[in-house]
């Protein structure tokens, strides 16, 4: 073939175009990032706060909806077996996970981050002896449990991220125990005799223990019966009987069965708490330590705790 002016042209362009795929391919290896899964918003975002920008990470319940009773897609069976790693909080929180791992991805690296936790257990009727999977609502066991357990498997996925995740850790754990000091100055300011906590769920086992409150609920476990007359009735009871200054309703259930309650008794709502997950994201409450100081600031405003 004769040399020309044209061919020159098809051939430097053949070339270049080759060269910028070869470019192209190796940015996608180099921007490739793990992938890591959390079950839920609140997992999410302890996660987020030691992985930062070295993983991509996702959430398989859609941030700011209910866990307990999710009905997991196929696309999360997809994103389970495409992970590198599942972050899940176990004691029972995600008992659909356990046969997508089984059937999708047996061999999945799944890290429950409740591991160590001395677990409460659940104590209403039908529910005696299964762990209480609330743990995230003791700040301090978010701080000793949750994070050791979320960095040290980052650290196993990607060694080479050890400092990034040991000073996002540490960082994150301060944050914690500022929270911790937090709480227990602004509970202070409650009377011993208004400290008693009712709520739709019981879900706050773990923070009244943490913080010397009695709690009161209409069922135990998003996971079970919520709501049935005879629990309705057994709060009336328990409620008539003491002297309890407000009761709350949580963002993730229904508040009419409290709301029943509430009018029955003439005790006011004292406020709309998280349990089970953080706000939409975008929102004030999308994180975990600005929920836990909305928890806070409204049980300490209703239980009489401020002028
Ligand atoms: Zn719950």
């Amino acid at each position: 073939m004769r040399f020309n002016f044209r061919n020159g042209m098809v051939i430097a362009v053949v070339c270049i175009i080759i060269v910028l795929g070869l470019l192209s391919v190796q940015e996608a290896r180099e921007d490739e990032q793990l992938k890591v899964v959390a079950t839920y918003s609140i997992i999410h975002d302890l996660v987020e706060n030691v992985a930062g920008d070295r993983v991509e990470l996702n959430s398989m319940v859609p941030i700011g909806e209910e866990p307990e009773e999710y009905e997991p897609l196929p696309e999360d069976m997809q994103a389970v077996a495409e992970a590198d790693l599942v972050f899940a909080n176990g004691l029972g929180m995600e008992h659909w996970l356990v046969s997508i791992i089984q059937n999708v991805a047996p061999n999945q690296n799944m890290v429950e981050v409740t591991a160590g936790v001395e677990p409460f257990y659940l104590y209403d009727a039908g529910l005696q002896g299964e762990p209480d999977p609330h743990a995230w609502l003791d700040p301090i066991l978010v701080r000793d449990y949750y994070i050791p357990n979320i960095r040290d498997a980052l650290i196993e996925l990607d060694p080479e991220g050890e400092e990034y995740y040991q000073q996002r850790a540490v960082d994150y754990q301060e944050e914690l125990g500022e929270l911790d000091e937090w709480i227990k100055e602004q509970v202070e300011q409650i009377p011993v005799e208004n400290k008693i906590l009712v709520t739709s769920e019981g879900a706050y086992r773990y923070f009244v223990e943490a913080y010397g409150f009695e709690e009161g609920f209409i069922w135990q476990i998003n996971s079970h019966e919520e709501g049935t007359p005879q629990q309705i009735a057994n709060l009336i009871d328990s409620i008539r009987d003491q002297e309890v200054k407000a009761v709350f309703v949580e963002t993730s259930v229904s508040h009419r069965p409290m709301e029943r309650v509430a009018e029955e008794v003439g005790v006011p709502i004292g406020g709309v708490l998280y349990s089970d997950s953080t706000d939409e994201p975008g929102s004030e409450n999308d994180n975990y330590l600005s929920m836990m100081e909305h928890n806070v600031s409204s049980i300490v405003e209703a239980l009489g705790g401020r002028e």
